[in-house]
């Protein structure tokens, strides 16, 4: 039976005699920069003061709404309809604000960093050790996968030391790798990605949908004051300055929030995500995950979300130090290949490409010295095999070789559980 000590919240870090580590929780070792409430069931961005922002900006409107509009709505309408107008407008707000809540303060989709960068194994091939020299195991900083017959990139992860599964990106805002990141929005305060991009989407048209609903008995409004005292628009609208002001309100807000729920139709519809429409452009290449508009609209709405990979309230022992660089006969991570700069922010293009017309064309990765085997294929293989739906086989060349000849290891291998 597995045993655990309650954490100890003494601050005395590096207590190496101590023979029982201090335990703490997952959320309060986190690397990245995300800021966590009630021990660690909710994780929001490092820009969590936006999430008051956003709500004051909903609230706000919506009291002035109730206070100045619809209660005055509520005599106007026989059958208790008035009633209905402020009773309809406070459920709604109070679900955009849960959706809102929902989209920010759960994981998105956080890829657990590595304790270690991958291992490769040492006795492979390619491999030239001179007489007092360490094996300098190279990983490679780009790999190839194929999804759904098409050749797609993937890069290696410094910060979180593994190979971003496809669609992966790290968001320098939180320091994390995030699946399917779609981007990060600032208005709440967190990534969009995989496990919350639904609900981002819900917020998002929801309060689109807010938008045009105080919008409209505002006008109701104003046209029941014309009538009711036979004068002029222009007269009307002076009676309710509060009127005028929402008015104008959601009516710039409506641009902005509508303008975003179209945007992101359009990126359902086509299935990409944010990042992807602005660097990739599929519009000009194939989209190796576009399943149709009708199978694309499924996979965000009418699949289940994936469980977190985080469990961030569990108890780990705190990390005593730095682990200790490893000097023989195994992977040092500097020892990744290194490229002029950053992948994420060099001018690598895209590569979708029909893996049957394939060509060596990419230069920096087909022809990537790589002397590595089996070994450098796990880590990858085991971050893209929890991505489901789509098939993934591994693929990357080997040094010496023309073209891009790749070791594929299917879909369905045994992947090493971590
Ligand atoms: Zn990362
Ligand atoms: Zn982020």
């Amino acid at each position: 039976m597995h045993v655990v000590h309650p954490p100890k919240l003494s601050d005395t870090a590096g207590d190496d005699d101590d023979d029982t580590p201090e335990l703490l929780r997952t959320y309060q070792t986190w690397k990245g920069s995300n800021i966590f409430f009630l021990g660690g069931r909710f994780i929001f961005g490092p820009d969590i003061g936006s999430v008051f922002l956003s709500v004051c900006l909903i609230v706000a409107p919506v009291a002035v709404f109730c206070a100045f509009v619809a209660r005055k709505l509520i005599d106007d309408f026989a059958h208790n309809l008035g009633v209905l107008i402020m009773a309809v407008v406070i459920v709604f707000t109070f679900y955009v604000i849960i959706l809102l809540l929902m989209t920010s303060g759960r994981d998105p989709g956080i890829i657990p960093r590595n304790a270690h960068p991958p291992q490769p194994e040492t006795t492979d091939q390619g491999i030239e050790v001179g007489p007092g020299h360490t094996p300098q195991l190279r990983l490679p900083r780009v790999k190839e996968v194929i999804v759904n017959g098409m050749t797609v990139k993937v890069k290696y992860c410094d910060t979180c030391m593994l190979y971003r599964p496809p669609r992966c990106s790290h968001c320098s805002i939180c320091d994390n790798c995030v699946e399917r990141f779609d981007h990060h929005c600032p208005w709440v305060g967190q990534c969009i990605g995989r496990r919350n991009y639904r609900f981002f989407f819900m917020f998002v048209s929801s309060a689109t949908l807010l938008c045009v609903y105080v919008f409209s008995f505002c006008w109701v409004y104003v046209i029941r004051i014309m009538h009711g005292e036979n004068t002029s628009i222009w007269r009307a609208l002076i009676k309710t300055p509060a009127s005028i002001v929402l008015i104008i309100y959601t009516f710039l807000s409506v641009w902005f929030v509508g303008g975003l729920t179209i945007f992101h139709l359009y990126l359902i519809s086509t299935n990409q995500t944010t990042y992807e429409n602005f660097r990739y452009r599929y519009d000009r290449t194939e989209n190796p995950y576009n399943r149709g508009i009708f199978g694309n609209f499924k996979e965000v709405f009418w699949t289940s979300i994936p469980a977190s990979k985080n469990n961030f309230r569990a108890l780990v022992p705190r990390e005593p130090k730095p682990p200790p660089r490893v000097t023989s006969g195994s992977f040092v991570n500097s020892n990744i290949e290194k490229v002029p700069s950053d992948v994420e922010t060099s001018n690598m293009k895209p590569v979708w490409k029909n893996e049957a017309t394939a060509r060596d064309d990419s230069g920096t990765v087909g022809r990537r010295r790589s002397s590595l085997g089996r070994s450098e294929s796990w880590e990858l293989q085991s971050d893209i095999a929890s991505l489901t739906g789509i098939e993934y086989s591994d693929r990357f060349s080997r040094g010496g070789s023309s073209g891009s000849l790749g070791v594929s290891l299917g879909g369905s291998v045994d992947v090493p559980v971590k």
